[in-house]
């Protein structure tokens, strides 16, 4: 590993005085870390964001919630406001990693995990993401976790996160400071596609710090559910996974949020499928045609074929089960301590 200098910040103004060009923020430590000893990631210095006062949640006065950058994810997925306006974004924050990785991943740092492709983390590899320019090697090689939607020729990567799948149906903003000042971020702009510069995977600029992700007040994500579709039970990441709300009607969908994890570089927002639900009866059949309009766009591979079916199925049950009213927190105390 190659040296770097380190310090500790003590207010988010000393972090911004601090930070240098080749830098980064630390806080909980499980992703950059891996990436500085793996030799993916080197820099000059490192600014110890963690003990920074960005920790608490609270209620917004039009009802949406802020979440501090250094709130764990651990405390997020249990604090009463974010259970009982948005389960779906504590069962996701549940379905995620490990316990005790929980308890160090922060609400910063989750937004800004880098992707899981083997490739990436294998520097014996080409890979565009990791050395611009240099090929992609899992276009032609291991590609079961491929991305099916907005890929390109330079990156078919996907975005790791659970908690972000949610967080893009509920249109949250991610706040940062900078010695510009504070800017708001709506969450479809946050996380790029690939295009020709995959190793860029946020509008985030350099030297610009995180604080606080707000989430929108959005009655009807009180019933919502995330589902994760992965190869163990847990300590695994999506193959496919589905974050959805839904409102109905007198048998009509009256509103329907919906974004997918594991399908694409950066949190899919499903916005045909929802054009399409909204306004049609909620049956199992219209769901079916939610996805595949949705699915239309979908490009695959060889090895990634599955996650078509896989995702229709998926967007289908997900959708019945909000329909029975088996609501997301129910199923969080079920099975994912
Ligand atoms: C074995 C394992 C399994 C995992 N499984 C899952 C999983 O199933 N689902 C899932 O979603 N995640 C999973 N993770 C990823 C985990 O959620 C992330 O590592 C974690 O969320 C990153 O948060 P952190 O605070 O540790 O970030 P750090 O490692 O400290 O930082 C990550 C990046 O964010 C930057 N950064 C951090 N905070 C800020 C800020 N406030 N402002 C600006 N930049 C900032 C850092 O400079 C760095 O570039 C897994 C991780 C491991 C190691
Ligand atoms: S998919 Fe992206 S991250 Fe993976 S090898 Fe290709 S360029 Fe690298």
């Amino acid at each position: 590993m190659k040296l770097f200098d380190y310090q500790r910040a003590h207010s988010v103004q000393g972090a911004l005085d601090a930070i240098a060009p080749q830098g980064a923020f630390l806080a909980g430590g499980t992703n950059l870390l891996d990436h500085l000893k793996l030799g993916i990631r080197e820099v000059e210095q490192l600014v110890d964001v963690s003990r920074l006062d960005l920790t608490d949640i609270s209620e917004l006065p039009d009802g949406g919630v802020r979440v501090g950058a250094l709130v764990r994810n651990s405390a997020m997925a249990a604090h009463p406001l974010i259970r009982r306006k948005y389960p779906f974004l504590s069962e996701a924050l549940l379905a995620g990693a490990s316990g005790q990785l929980r308890n160090m991943a922060t609400t910063g740092g989750n937004l800004l995990q880098r992707t899981r492709c083997v490739y990436f983390q294998d520097l014996t590899t080409p890979c565009n993401k990791r050395e611009p320019g240099t090929g992609c090697s899992a276009r032609e090689g291991y590609g079961k976790y491929n991305a099916i939607f907005g890929t390109s020729d330079a990156c078919v990567a996907v975005h790791p996160s659970d908690m972000c799948v949610p967080l893009a149906a509920l249109d949250a903003v991610v706040v940062t400071a900078s010695q510009q000042g504070e800017r708001r971020i709506p969450f479809a702009e946050f996380h790029r596609l690939p295009g020709e510069t995959p190793h860029l995977d946020t509008n985030l600029r350099a030297g610009e710090l995180i604080t606080a992700v707000e989430i929108p007040p959005l009655p009807t994500a009180a019933r919502s559910t995330y589902r994760k579709v992965r190869e163990r039970s847990s300590y695994a990441f999506a193959l496919v996974s589905v974050a959805a709300t839904l409102q109905v009607e007198g048998g009509q969908v009256k509103e329907v949020r919906l974004a997918f994890g594991g399908c694409a570089h950066k949190p899919w927002r499903a916005q045909q499928a929802e054009a399409y639900l909204t306004g049609q009866p909620a049956t199992a059949e219209h769901f079916r045609a939610a996805a595949e309009a949705e699915l239309a766009g979908a490009r695959v591979g060889q090895e990634n074929a599955f996650k078509v079916p896989m995702l229709r199925n998926t967007v289908i049950s997900v959708l019945e089960e909000l329909v029975q009213g088996r609501s997301a927190e129910r199923r969080a105390g079920e099975g994912n301590a």
